[in-house]
């Protein structure tokens, strides 16, 4: 299945990768769904919500508090630094990241489009006039909870997508174009998240060879054209391994 899938990339003119939570984990990023993925008994769903934000905005920043700790000392994996020479390697190779943490970034990777923000950015809850639409911060703890925004004193938030929210229709408009590849491959999701899950299914009416790597059966496991039940971390240095000696 290795060898498959490097021969894979050898021939694809163009590369579409779709990572989750699950390639960040060997980094020791919890995912949602896997262990380590409740707060103080909260699940994401009661948490990352404009609804849950605006009942109790300090309770969500403490959660993004305690997450944005976590990810700060997290370094990236073999997978992450795979897919950033890959990016840098083939020029038709697009990387859409439903994760929020910034690694793939911190692996040196080219053009990442990101569906669902980061978690490093914040934005005026109020959108208020004086402030930019968004912004890097990274204050690590915030040392008042919630933090108030520079330009008007309101509160600001996390410049995450969260569940019920639009992702930028910029972004949506080039992974949609992403998906008119010859290899889409899903790492590390549990394609469920919609509408993320419905690039695989775009990437094959568009005739993609579809790839799935992850250690559990998904529901798209079924529909792939390969699925390697492992973790990204150790078969995306193994296909690589393959590309870097000669081809057969
Ligand atoms: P998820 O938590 O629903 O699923 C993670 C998937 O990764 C699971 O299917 C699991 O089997 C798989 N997995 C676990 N270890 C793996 C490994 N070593 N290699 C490959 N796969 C592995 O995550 P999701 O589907 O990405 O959706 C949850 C949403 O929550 C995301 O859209 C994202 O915005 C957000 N989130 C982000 C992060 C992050 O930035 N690291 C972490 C948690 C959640
Ligand atoms: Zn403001």
């Amino acid at each position: 299945m290795i060898e498959e899938l490097a021969s894979k990339v050898r021939q694809a003119a163009r590369i579409t990768v779709m990572t989750g939570a699950g390639v960040s984990a060997a980094s020791g990023v919890p995912t949602f769904r896997g262990a380590g993925g409740l707060w103080r008994n909260y699940s994401p769903e009661q948490l990352a919500t404009p609804e849950a934000f605006a009942r109790d905005p300090r309770l969500v920043w403490e959660w993004y508090n305690w997450r944005r700790e976590v990810i700060a000392k997290c370094e990236p994996n073999a997978a992450h630094r795979v897919l950033a020479a890959w990016s840098r390697r083939y020029p038709g190779f697009t990387l859409i990241t439903q994760n929020v943490d910034g690694l793939h970034e911190h692996a040196g990777t080219d053009r990442v489009l990101r569906f669902h923000g980061s978690i490093w950015e914040v934005l005026c809850w109020e959108r208020c006039s004086s402030s930019p639409p968004r912004w890097i911060d990274r204050t690590v703890p915030f040392p008042v909870i919630p933090p108030s925004c520079p330009h008007c004193g309101g509160l600001i938030r996390p410049g995450v997508v969260w569940f019920g929210e639009m992702i930028d229709p910029e972004v949506l408009e080039r992974s949609a174009e992403a998906t008119k590849c010859d290899l889409f491959l899903m790492a590390g999701t549990s394609a469920v998240v919609y509408p993320a899950a419905g690039l695989f299914q775009s990437a094959r009416v568009h005739g993609a060879f579809t790839v799935e790597i992850n250690p559990d059966e998904t529901p798209a496991s079924g529909a792939a054209d390969l699925s390697i039940r492992a973790g990204a971390e150790i078969v995306l240095p193994e296909v690589d391994a393959r590309l870097s000696s000669k081809a057969p």
